[in-house]
């Protein structure tokens, strides 16, 4: 089993279970056997461009939250090794914003959750069509953030592909571009297991204890982990690890489920090309 998993939310972001306690967080990784772990809460913004609710914490919970993740870094030295860290998106002009959250903090997992369009709006996975212009975008972006030496992880890589009807030509060039990028910089990519939580775990809003058999017949329905995405992948000399992506309650003991069926929709001929890393 991979022994650490550096993507974990809190009840600070909004959309995480709001009586899930950081500490609670901590017990369940060890209670899993894993030895290391990070949280990575979604970013606040210096300058609030991502107007949404619910979707990320204040800048001024920073300190807060920094604090809490230390004096339990602290109380469970010993057991668990527990790093800091944020999720953030990158944008052009916020280079040093997100180089002062870096700096504060253990991991940056980059989760480009959006892409401005030509007129500086922003276009969001999941909510929005992007055109193929955007969507190469995307992968500029996470170069751009590569570049600049901001993440440690790239998490769900292959998250474009919400609301694409096929993995054509464009989603192709995409994954590529991206590859090529974490190739040249050697960033990890991450097998995100969250999308697979949410389309078979949870339902309505809880966890349902189906058995596994069961919750193989909604594999369908899963955008990412991208069986097309990780075949590319595989092609190149890229370092790749598995993250939960933790919000709720229940989601860090299934890891072995998840990574199970993320398995299974990649396929085991591109799974064992793959190079999983022990990251530290
Ligand atoms: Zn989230
Ligand atoms: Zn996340």
């Amino acid at each position: 089993m991979q022994e650490f998993n550096y993507h974990s939310h809190t009840y600070r972001c909004g959309h995480a279970d709001l009586d899930f306690t950081d500490e609670e967080y901590v017990e369940a990784y060890i209670k899993m056997g894993f030895k290391r772990m990070a949280f990575t809460d979604h970013c606040p913004e210096k300058n609030e461009i991502d107007k949404r609710n619910q979707m990320r914490m204040k800048y001024s919970q920073r300190k807060e939250y920094l604090e809490s993740i230390q004096a339990l870094k602290e109380k469970y030295a010993g057991q668990i090794e527990i790093q800091s860290g944020y999720e953030v998106e990158y944008l052009p002009g916020e280079e040093e914003n997100l180089k002062e959250l870096k700096a504060e903090t253990d991991k940056l997992v980059l989760g480009q959750h959006f892409v401005y369009d030509d007129y500086k709006n922003l276009k969001i996975h999941g909510r929005d069509e992007f055109s193929d212009k955007e969507l190469l975008r995307y992968a500029e972006y996470i170069e751009q953030a590569m570049k600049y030496n901001i993440p440690d992880i790239i998490a769900h890589p292959d998250i474009y592909m919400f609301k694409r009807k096929e993995f054509g030509e464009i989603e192709a060039k995409v994954a590529h571009h991206i590859c090529q990028s974490a190739e040249k910089y050697g960033i990890p990519l991450e097998i995100n297991l969250n999308n697979i939580f949410a389309n078979t775990y949870y339902e309505n809003e809880k966890l349902n204890h189906k058995p596994i058999e069961e919750q193989r017949k909604n594999l369908g329905k899963v955008i990412y982990p991208c069986k097309e995405f990780w075949k590319i992948a595989s092609e190149y000399d890229i370092h790749v690890v598995y993250g939960i992506d933790a919000h709720h309650r229940g989601q860090i003991e299934l890891f072995n489920e998840f990574v199970e069926l993320a398995n299974e929709i990649i396929g085991k001929d591109v799974i064992e090309k793959l190079n999983f890393v022990d990251l530290k």
